[in-house]
C-alpha cells in the first residue's frame, strides 16, 4: 500500500514514509492510494476478535510487509494497547436506548490515546530502523497534547513541542501536559486560540528548510497513522453491537478536526455496515453548517464547555473533501486557495447530495449539552463528559446509535458538576496531578517566536 497527497503533488510513498512525513510536502494530506475493502464474511469473522487482534487485521490492510514486517507490526500493536486500563481497550456499554463506546481508558483518559500510543511506538520503531532524530511539533486544543506527550515521553531520538492556547484548556488538561518533566518534552503556552497554534504548526511544516534541518514530525490528526488506529474501533464497536449479523449501525461522533469521524467514513468505505454517521459539533459549527448548507466558512472561535472541539478550520476535512470531489486534486486546490483568499467556499448541490445518505450533521448548544449530561445521569445513572454529551444529544432521536465517548468525565469535572451537582470520581491516572511540579514556556501567538524558540532548544 502506498500513499498519495490530496493535492496530487507527492509521488507515492510507503506507510513508514507517510508516517514520518505528517503533512504532505505539497501542503496536502496523505491518503492510501486505494481503499481496501473487507467482505461481509470476513467482517463477521473479525467480530469475535479482541481489540488488539482486530487492530492487527485492520491496520495490516494498510501496511506492506516489506515496509514493516508483520511480526514487528503486530508487536507494536500489542504494546500500544497494553497501556489501556480496561481489558476490552474500548468497551461498548448499553446506556438507556443507546450504546456508549468508551474510548477513554488510555493513559490520558481521552480517545486520542488510542492513536497516539500507536504512533509513539511506530515513531520509535521507524527511527530505530533508519536512524536519526525526530522533532515532533503539534498544536492542541487540550487532549492531543497530553496524549501525544504520553505517547513519546522518554523515547529515544524524539523531542516533542506542544503548543496549547494559554488559559483555554481545562486546568486538568493543562496539568496533564505540563507535569510531564521528561527532558524530551517541551510545552509552549501561546497567547491565542487553538486555530492560531494550528496555523503556526502548519507554517512550520510548510517551511521546507526548517522542516528538513530539524526533521519535523506531526502528531496532529493530519498524521495518517492516527486516522488508521481510529478506524479500528468502528469495526470493534460494530462487532459488539451487531452480534454476528451484518446489521448496519449508526455512529454519533463529537467532532472538531474531523479526524475521528473521518476514520468512521473510511470504515464505511472499507465495507463496514454503517447506516449514518452523525456529525455533532458544539456551537463552533463550521462542519455542521457545511453539511447542512454546502458552504464552508470559518467564524470566530467561541470557547465552550467542550473545548477540544472549539475549532473553526478542520485540518482533516480536506481528506473528506478530496473524496467528495471524486479525487480531483485540481478542484480541491482551487477550493483550498479560495478558503485562504476569501475565507470560505461553497460546493454545488449535486455534489452535496452525495453526502446525504451517510452524514447527518447537527450543532448542539451549551444548554443542550448540560441538559443531556443531567438527563443521562438522572435516567440512566451514567456520567457523560461534555464532548460525549454533544454526540449523545445529537443522536437523541436515534435509538440504538453508538455514541463515541471521547473523554472521561473527570477531565471536565466542572461542567459535569454544573450539570448534575455531582463531582465525577477521579480515576487513579489523575490523582495528584494538580499538585505536581510543572514545566511550560509562555509565548505570543507568533510563528517567528515559536520557530526561534524551537531552534534554541534544539541548538
Ligand atoms: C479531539 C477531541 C474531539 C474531536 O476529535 P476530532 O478528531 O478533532 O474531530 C472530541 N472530543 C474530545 C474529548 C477530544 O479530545
Amino acid at each position: 500500500m502506498h500513499y498519495i497527497s490530496t493535492r496530487g503533488g507527492v509521488a507515492p510513498v510507503t506507510f513508514s514514509k507517510a508516517v514520518m512525513m505528517g503533512l504532505a510536502t505539497d501542503g496536502g494530506l496523505l491518503l492510501p492510494e486505494k481503499i481496501p475493502t473487507i467482505d461481509q464474511a470476513t467482517l463477521i469473522e473479525w467480530s469475535n476478535l479482541s481489540f488488539a487482534d482486530l487492530a492487527k487485521q485492520v491496520i495490516g490492510q494498510f501496511v506492506d510487509d516489506n515496509d514493516i514486517p508483520k511480526v514487528e507490526l503486530d508487536r507494536l500493536i500489542d504494546n500500544s494497547f497494553a497501556s489501556f486500563n480496561h481489558p476490552d481497550v474500548t468497551p461498548v456499554v448499553k446506556v438507556g436506548d443507546r450504546y456508549i463506546l468508551e474510548l477513554f481508558h488510555g493513559p490520558t483518559l481521552a480517545f486520542k490515546d488510542v492513536a497516539l500510543q500507536f504512533l509513539g511506538n511506530l515513531f520509535e520503531y521507524i527511527l530505530a530502523q533508519q536512524g536519526g532524530q525526530l522533532n515532533i511539533v503539534g498544536a492542541t486544543s487540550g487532549d492531543t497534547g497530553s496524549a501525544a506527550i504520553y505517547g513519546v515521553r522518554g523515547r529515544k531520538g524524539i523531542q516533542i513541542f506542544i503548543l496549547h492556547p494559554s488559559g483555554r484548556v481545562s486546568p486538568i488538561q493543562e496539568r496533564q501536559m505540563t507535569t510531564v518533566l521528561d527532558d524530551n518534552v517541551h510545552n509552549i503556552a501561546i497567547k491565542g486560540t487553538f486555530d492560531d497554534g494550528q496555523a503556526i504548526v502548519k507554517q512550520l511544516f510548510n517551511d521546507l528548510d526548517f522542516k528538513k534541518q530539524y526533521q519535523l514530525g506531526a502528531v496532529n490528526s493530519i498524521n495518517w497513522a492516527r486516522i488508521l488506529a481510529q478506524i479500528v474501533y468502528y469495526f470493534y464497536a460494530w462487532g459488539r453491537v451487531s452480534s454476528g449479523t451484518s446489521r448496519a449501525v449508526t455512529f454519533s461522533v463529537p467532532t472538531g478536526n474531523f479526524g475521528d469521524i473521518f476514520a468512521g467514513y473510511m470504515a464505511q468505505r472499507m465495507g463496514l455496515p454503517i447506516e449514518n454517521l452523525i456529525l455533532a459539533t458544539n456551537r463552533n459549527d463550521i462542519l455542521s453548517r457545511f453539511f447542512n448548507t454546502g458552504t464552508y466558512r470559518a467564524g470566530t472561535v467561541a470557547p465552550t464547555i467542550s473545548p477540544s472541539m472549539d475549532i473553526q478550520i478542520s485540518s482533516n476535512f480536506e481528506r473528506y473533501l478530496y473524496y467528495l470531489l471524486d479525487e480531483d486534486s485540481e478542484k480541491l486546490k482551487l477550493l483550498m486557495a479560495q478558503l485562504d483568499s476569501e475565507g470560505g467556499f461553497s460546493v454545488e448541490d449535486e455534489i452535496m447530495a452525495k453526502t446525504k445518505p451517510l452524514f447527518w450533521a447537527r450543532a448542539v448548544s451549551e444548554e443542550e449539552t448540560l441538559a443531556t449530561i443531567k438527563t443521562v445521569c438522572d435516567e440512566d445513572g451514567y456520567i457523560l463528559d461534555p464532548h460525549t454529551a454533544v454526540g449523545v444529544c445529537a443522536a437523541k432521536d436515534r435509538s440504538g446509535a453508538i455514541c463515541l465517548a471521547t473523554a472521561h468525565p473527570a477531565k471536565f469535572g466542572q461542567a459535569v458538576e454544573d450539570a448534575t451537582g455531582r463531582i465525577p470520581e477521579v480515576p487513579a491516572a489523575l490523582h495528584g496531578v494538580m499538585e505536581r511540579p510543572t514545566k511550560c514556556l509562555v509565548l505570543p501567538a507568533s510563528f517567528a517566536e515559536v520557530r526561534s524558540c524551537i531552534k534554541e532548544v534544539l541548538g
